[in-house]
């Protein structure tokens, strides 16, 4: 069957990971966290202290560092999830973190930063068969895939997810942090001059504040498997 690249974008917190990993898994696609690799080279920037409190202390040190900070994913074979790690160590959950949280978006706007993911990601879509989730798949990284989708939610609904989440995880959670978290990332997002967050011209739109996983899991294969029929 011919293979495909699948652009996940949207709003922070709308749950963009978990449909894309199932949706990746139901169709045997690689799955890749965009916003993982952003989070993990806001981590190296904390722990080297070159970034603090959304103040970037150190641009030249971040950028001379680039080069040998190696970000990359291995499957954990128990929960079957690819995990993240920053310089061959495991950080899937310390990039979860508030603190990276609060940073990341600072970061994640360093036109050096952006360029450098966006080569690694292009890189990782070669072969297609892949779902990549961000904020600018759609728009900068694969501006011809065959299927984008854009995901928003309320940002009561994203915060609460997310709470839930990091409750799950038995992490620190603070449902009004979050909440003031995802809208500043957001707007940072948005209005950062670097392919700034907005949907793609062709992309589905879908708003899943009302939608259960299952139902937004059904919505994205179906859409799939229009997609591959209309290629055939
Ligand atoms: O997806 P996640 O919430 O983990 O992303 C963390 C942050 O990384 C986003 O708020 C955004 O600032 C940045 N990001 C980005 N481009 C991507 C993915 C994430 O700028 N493709």
């Amino acid at each position: 069957m011919k293979k495909i690249i699948i652009a996940i974008d949207g709003l922070s917190s709308c749950g963009k990971s978990t449909m894309a990993k199932q949706l990746a898994k139901n169709i045997e696609y690689i799955y890749v966290d965009t916003g993982a690799m952003y989070r993990a080279i806001t981590l190296y920037s904390i722990q080297n202290n070159l970034i603090s409190k959304g103040e970037i202390i150190n641009k030249l040190e971040l950028q001379k560092a680039l080069p040998n900070i190696s970000v990359n994913f291995k499957l954990n074979n128990h929960s079957l999830s690819p995990e993240t790690y920053l310089n061959g160590i495991n950080v899937e959950r310390k990039i979860r973190s508030m603190e990276v949280s609060n940073n990341v978006s600072h970061i994640a706007k360093l036109d050096f930063v952006r360029e450098e993911m966006v080569r690694q990601q292009q890189a990782m879509g070669v072969e297609k068969g892949i779902v990549m989730d961000g904020r600018d798949i759609g728009t900068t990284v694969f501006p011809n895939a065959e299927l984008k989708f854009f995901i928003q939610a309320s940002a009561e609904v994203r915060a609460k997810r997310r709470y839930d989440e990091l409750v799950h995880k038995k992490m620190k959670a603070d449902y009004e942090e979050i909440l003031k978290n995802l809208t500043e990332r957001d707007e940072i997002d948005k209005n950062r001059s670097i392919s700034p967050l907005r949907p793609a011209k062709d992309a589905i739109i879908l708003d899943n504040s009302n939608l259960t996983i299952e139902e937004q899991d059904l919505f994205l294969l179906k859409k799939f498997n229009e997609k591959i029929a209309s290629l055939s």
